[in-house]
């Protein structure tokens, strides 16, 4: 079932049900978030994924406005379990993006943390050659593709390649790599539980700020105004 924010069409799976259905299909994730959705842009992106999960605080609140009791499900839990299904399953696994140190230690520590976990291809996010890039994860087919662009070039890049590979699951990642290569700590958990990742990471990273800050309260304006003021006001 989906539902409608502000134009963007959001699944309304809870977080196991998103996983077995992830499991079921090809195609895009994307994980969306308020700063995504200030961007008309990434409208027709975003509706034309097979899987949009709401990743946050804003798009929770967001879908409550508009009467829809939808949990958040954090992009980066989610993609982190899919790479645990992935291992289970003996399905390959490939990870593009972040930067070239970064992806080296995300992918030691996943193999650390899942034994059984088949990384077949690892690129960092700091290349112009696009063809080069897709044809090599052509050529290796993962089931799995994890994608660390930002936002909206991890997007753009899933849509060209997704093209190419019909049967591999496709998630954009954001800043994931980093975390999960230890070089960024993740908010600790009382942030996580209330919601309020977003504030943690924008105290850690003043220069966040400027791109983050604004972005939730104008989102939950308009939000709140497509609500409540009739159209054409
Ligand atoms: N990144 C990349 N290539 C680029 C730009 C960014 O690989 O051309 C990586 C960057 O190193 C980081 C990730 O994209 O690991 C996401 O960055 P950011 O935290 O800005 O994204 P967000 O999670 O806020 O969307």
């Amino acid at each position: 079932m989906r539902a409608e924010l502000l134009g963007f069409k959001i699944d309304t799976f809870n977080f196991e049900n998103a996983v077995d259905y992830a499991k079921t299909i090809s195609g895009q994730v994307v994980t969306i978030n308020p700063e995504m959705m200030s961007n008309p842009d990434m409208i027709e992106i975003v509706n034309s994924a097979e899987l949009v999960i709401p990743d946050g605080i804003g798009v929770e609140l967001g879908l409550l406005v508009f009467g829809r009791n939808v949990r958040r499900i954090p992009g980066i839990q989610f993609a982190h379990r899919m790479i645990e299904e992935c291992a289970k399953d003996g399905k390959t696994v490939a990870l593009v993006g972040a930067k070239p140190e970064i992806i080296e230690k995300a992918c030691e520590n996943l193999k650390k943390e899942f034994e059984e976990l088949n990384i077949v291809y690892s690129q960092d996010g700091y290349f112009n050659d696009d063809d080069r890039v897709l044809s090599e994860l052509k050529e290796n087919n993962p089931r799995l593709v994890l994608c660390a662009l930002g936002s909206p070039k991890q997007e753009l890049f899933i849509i060209k390649a997704k093209k190419l590979m019909p049967e591999t699951l496709f998630i954009g990642v954001g800043g994931s790599f980093d975390v999960w290569s230890g070089v960024v700590e993740r908010a600790p958990e009382i942030y996580q539980k209330l919601g309020l990742e977003w504030l943690y990471r924008t105290i850690k990273e003043p220069q966040r700020f400027k791109r983050i800050f604004p972005a939730l309260p104008l989102f939950m304006l308009k939000v709140l105004r497509d609500r409540f003021v009739p159209k054409g006001v």
